[in-house]
């Protein structure tokens, strides 16, 4: 896993250039109430991307800190606690900014559009990008397979989703999909902080679910210290995340309906977790 050749590009045998798997530096910023804003860097190149700025003074003081020269800003979706700092850190760093084609007309600052099956090359780190629309009709999810790291904005958090702004029930159960289906190793970085109150609500569509019991005793320890509980563990979330489980049948008998209906599971949650 280490060594001095990690992210090296090498000269092998036949001449061929093979680019080693590149593994990010990851930073995690708190603003505002419950926001994270994410400092990514790629080491083979010095690249630094800010993921999800909601604002710039604290991006650039914490980047100054580390002496990471930022060079990329990363956009899940418009909503201003992502997008809030977009402008003055690009007019301070050079920064380009990259975000979701579908909704170019609402992200500050544009520079790259991408969606759904690109895979952008943040310095040599490839990340994979997924159209998850449903919290916004243009939000995009952000996978660097080889380190193992989900960027999903506000549309998978730990132990929920993101409420239901511009997209339909079916919209999100089809989004959210999309990100069930990445490996259980993979570290959900999303932009909020909501895993205890999350984890309140799961409990009252799942009670019986010894896993999510187990995880929501360690969030409230953890709460209990101040600490993060962000990044969470898809494998985790897969087995304890209510809105990642409409098609199993102990959580869909919950709600009095059939795990054959999905889509139908997952509307009822969502409408309970918006009055909870
Ligand atoms: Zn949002
Ligand atoms: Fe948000």
């Amino acid at each position: 896993m280490t060594g001095p050749t990690r992210g090296a590009s090498l000269r092998r045998p036949g001449n061929r250039q093979v680019t080693m798997a590149t593994i990010l530096q990851i930073e995690q910023i708190p603003v505002l109430n419950d926001n994270y804003v994410y400092l990514l860097r790629e080491p083979a190149t010095g690249s630094v991307g800010v993921v999800d700025p909601s604002v710039a003074a604290p991006v650039l003081a914490r980047a100054q800190a580390l002496s990471w020269r930022i060079t990329h800003i990363l956009n899940t979706h418009h909503h201003n606690d992502h997008t809030g700092g977009n402008l003055e850190i690009k007019q301070a760093t050079g920064g380009i900014i990259v975000g979701p084609r579908a909704d170019r007309a609402r992200i500050p600052g544009i520079d790259v559009e991408v969606g759904d099956g690109d895979t952008y090359l943040f310095g040599q780190a490839p990340a994979q990008v997924f159209d998850v629309p449903g919290h916004t009709r243009g939000h995009i999810a952000f996978w660097f397979a080889e380190s193992n790291a989900l960027f999903s904005g506000d549309t998978l958090f730990t132990l929920g989703c993101g409420r239901l702004f511009e997209g339909t029930p079916q919209q999100m159960w089809t989004s959210l999909g999309k990100l069930r289906r990445l490996p259980d190793a993979t570290r959900v970085y999303c932009g909020h902080e909501y895993t205890q109150s999350n984890a309140r609500f799961a409990l009252t569509v799942e009670p019986d679910n010894a896993a999510l019991r187990a995880y929501s005793a360690r969030v409230d320890a953890m709460r209990a210290e101040g600490k993060s509980t962000v990044p969470g563990l898809l494998g985790e979330e897969k087995a304890t995340n209510p809105f990642l489980r409409a098609d199993q049948a102990s959580l869909a008998a919950h709600v009095g309906l059939s795990a054959d209906d999905p889509v139908a599971v997952f509307a009822a949650v969502r409408r309970r977790k918006d009055v909870f």
